[in-house]
């Protein structure tokens, strides 16, 4: 019998496992250098001007909400096909999630959706907008921008998937996903399964000067050092009245932050991960390549949009007939394909609120068929010949 394959996995090499063994014997467990070296390596990978390293993706995304001062009463759309932490960050802060339905060729959050919701309302009634590059299609963020200053909103991009993906603007200029050039803020996570494994993990990049410094002191429970954020009096904080700078061991602690700090031995394993980031993502391309090509015109196969430009490839998503069946079928074999994602909005959570099946028919009609087979750069050109084989096989017998 074969051995397991799965859907993602981790790859460590002998030189991630020496830099995570140097930190741990270096003076730093956690807020030492290599938090900056981390956030500077990814800030130039990704093209953007700031990088906010953070404990996981979802704190990312939760951070992100409570900079742009997400609160009661206010509406935030976002896509239902994608992990439920791109919906609930916008309830943590108390805002309200209304989802819009996603484009059924590209499966990304349908720009026409969002515009028709935008309309049906006045002005002032969204405050932001969440698209997510889902399976690591680069959402065309440009488009995104111009609809959001029209209505006057800011976005969160959830780039999880889509660490090196991108998209071509009308310059036909590369945009890197979580470059910044559109988005006020983007996100990506470390955890095992994504491109880049720290463990746990999570990473925000913007171009905002104002924003990044927000993020810095609401990652570590709302507090400050620095002599011109301050708020308290020299004579205060010295406790003498001679005092004329502040001392040395005064912070303040400003506004209710929290701890999502990332720790150095899992932002040096980040900086080592990363450096093999880009021939991970040609090695995801191949792959993706080669299922596309076993895949076309096949009979069984449902809205299969082909090889995409600047996609990262997270996910190798197929829509198919019977997929319960195929589905039961690879698992027999070892192979554990994964279903990206139950619609957030049919979620119990979500069906409190009132969302209900019908609501999202895009959303609905792709999670009846989707189904995303082995993708990880350690998947074997064996395995992936039986990955293929294997699905072929329940099909024609
Ligand atoms: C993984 C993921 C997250 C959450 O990241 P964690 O690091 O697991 O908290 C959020 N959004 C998307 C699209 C993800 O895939």
């Amino acid at each position: 019998m074969n051995k397991v394959i799965p859907y993602g996995r981790q790859n460590i090499s002998a030189a991630d496992i020496q830099a995570v063994t140097e930190t741990l014997q270096s003076d730093f467990l956690t807020q030492g250098p290599k938090i900056a070296e981390f956030e500077n390596n990814f800030s130039n990978y990704i093209g953007s001007k700031y990088a906010v390293a953070v404990s996981n993706g979802t704190a990312a995304l939760h951070l992100c909400a409570l900079a742009l001062g997400v609160k009661q009463g206010q509406k935030v759309i976002t896509t239902p096909i994608t992990f439920a932490a791109s919906a609930n960050c916008v309830r943590y802060c108390d805002g309200e999630v209304v989802f819009a339905d996603i484009d059924p060729d590209t499966y990304l959050l349908d720009l026409v959706s969002v515009r028709k919701l935008l309309e049906a309302s006045p002005k002032g009634t969204y405050s932001g907008i969440i698209p997510v590059d889902f399976a690591g299609r680069a959402v065309d963020m440009e488009a995104f921008r111009l609809l959001a200053t029209e209505y006057g909103l800011w976005i969160i991009e959830d780039s999880c998937h889509a660490p090196g993906g991108f998209f071509k603007d009308t310059n036909n200029v590369i945009q890197n996903c979580g470059n910044g050039q559109f988005a006020d803020l983007a996100i990506f996570s470390f955890h095992p399964v994504k491109h880049i494994a720290c463990g746990e993990g999570g990473m925000i990049t913007t171009n905002d000067e104002e924003l990044y410094k927000k993020l810095l002191v609401l990652r570590t429970h709302g507090i400050t050092r620095e002599a011109e954020m301050l708020e308290n009096s020299i004579s205060f904080a010295a406790a003498d009245e001679s005092a004329t700078k502040y001392p040395n061991w005064y912070m303040e602690m400003q506004e209710l932050g929290f701890n999502y700090r990332l720790t150095d031995f899992q932002a040096a394993l980040g900086i080592s991960q990363l450096k093999r980031a880009d021939d991970g993502l040609v090695r995801r391309r191949i792959i993706a390549e080669k299922y596309a090509a076993e895949f076309k015109g096949k009979a069984f196969v449902k809205g299969q949009s082909g090889l995409v430009e600047g996609h990262a490839y997270h996910l190798y998503v197929l829509e198919v007939e019977d997929r319960l069946g195929l589905y039961n079928y690879l698992r027999e074999n070892k192979i554990f394909a994964q279903i990206h994602y139950i619609p957030c909005h049919l979620m119990p959570y979500y069906k409190k609120f009132g969302w209900k099946e019908g609501d999202m028919p895009n959303a609905e009609t792709y999670y009846k068929r989707c189904i995303s087979l082995p993708m990880f750069p350690t998947l074997t050109d064996a395995d992936h010949e039986f990955v293929m084989a294997k699905i072929n096989a329940y099909y024609h017998g």
